[in-house]
């Protein structure tokens, strides 16, 4: 199959070597220069578990340099990039490939539906992971799965087909019942772990450690709960902080430091207007008042500011 992974930096370049080790024709399309040249220079170096450095010659191109039309388009930009890459790949769009996104946060499915038609969009969500260690080098550890959902599933042409093909590479996909649920599911957990973790410079185990842990986490998920009723979205707060409260411990997820810390650390923008932002933004729309994800959206965006992150 001739796979266009559009993004493809940690998640996206970790993706793209196993599609291309099964056997596909993968394009890796990005916008950091820096990292594409590394790529078509040195190859994809991708260090594993055991500390061992593995080296993989991929095709990699910034997205105005692709003119050749795709089976399948994976969107690997982190939220708030997704539209601009959208936009720059509207020539390669044209032959209506398959679109799959398995990016974090809220929103994405709408941002890729003004681009492509819906019966062409998949959506999911994936606890695979990977780190971008610097331009053409990617980290990873432990392994994942997929679970994902075409949005019109009766007119999507084959989605059994398209998770043979993400089985083939070992990427572990099975179909969802409920994506959105998934989705803000996800995003519930996030707009917690990550939001908090970043505002204190903590790591997941010390933000469960704090006394009044369960009172910053209700002051989310009640007002996520309460949006998507109003949306029509099943969420239910109880079952989020069961998942969140299952992180702490050390020994497992607690020692890890979110991702919007590290990006915070590493001067990224952050995801949080598709997080604790986008739930401040639909309550407001639906007359279901979120002031606490709008404060927090704010208190993100202020550190940013002050790191100079634009
Ligand atoms: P990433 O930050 O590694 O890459 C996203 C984009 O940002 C790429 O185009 C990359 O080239 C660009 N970028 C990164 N650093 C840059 C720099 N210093 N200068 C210029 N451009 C730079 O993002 P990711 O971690 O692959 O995440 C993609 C999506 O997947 C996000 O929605 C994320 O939340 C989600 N996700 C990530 C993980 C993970 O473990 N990384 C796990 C699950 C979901």
């Amino acid at each position: 199959m001739k796979i266009a992974i559009a993004g493809a930096g940690a998640m996206g370049s970790r993706f793209g070597v196993k599609l291309q080790s099964a056997g596909n024709q993968v394009t890796l399309i990005d916008n950091w220069a820096d990292h594409v040249t590394t790529i078509q220079q040195q190859g994809l170096t991708v260090t594993t578990d055991d500390g061992t450095d593995h080296v993989y010659q991929m095709t990699a191109k910034r997205p105005q340099e692709v003119t050749t039309t795709f089976d399948l388009v994976i969107l690997f930009t982190k939220a708030m990039q997704m539209d601009q890459m959208l936009q720059q790949l509207s020539g390669v769009l044209g032959n209506h490939p398959a679109v799959l996104t398995l990016a974090n946060g809220i929103g994405n499915i709408e941002t890729i539906e003004r681009h492509v038609p819906k019966d062409h969009v998949v959506a999911g969500t994936t606890v695979w992971s990977s780190s971008l260690t610097g331009p053409g080098h990617i980290t990873v550890t432990g392994t994942g799965s997929i679970s994902l959902q075409a949005m019109v599933p009766d007119k999507f042409p084959d989605l059994p087909g398209l998770i043979t093909t993400l089985n083939a590479a070992g990427l572990n996909a099975s179909p969802a019942q409920n994506v959105l649920a998934a989705i803000w599911k996800k995003a519930g957990l996030n707009s917690v772990l990550n939001t908090y973790c970043t505002l204190f410079d903590c790591n997941i185990a010390e933000f469960g450690g704090l006394p009044n842990w369960r009172k910053l986490n209700d002051a989310v998920l009640s007002e996520f709960e309460a949006v998507a009723t109003a949306a029509k979205i099943q969420f239910s707060a109880a079952d989020v902080t069961a998942l969140i409260a299952a992180q702490f411990d050390p020994t497992k997820n607690g020692g890890h430091y979110p991702s919007m810390h590290q990006d915070m650390a590493k001067k990224r923008p952050t995801e949080i207007d598709f997080l604790n932002g986008y739930v401040a933004r639909l309550g407001e729309k639906l007359g279901v008042p979120a002031p606490t994800n709008a404060l927090l959206a704010q208190l993100i965006h202020s550190q940013e500011s002050l790191k100079g992150i634009k």
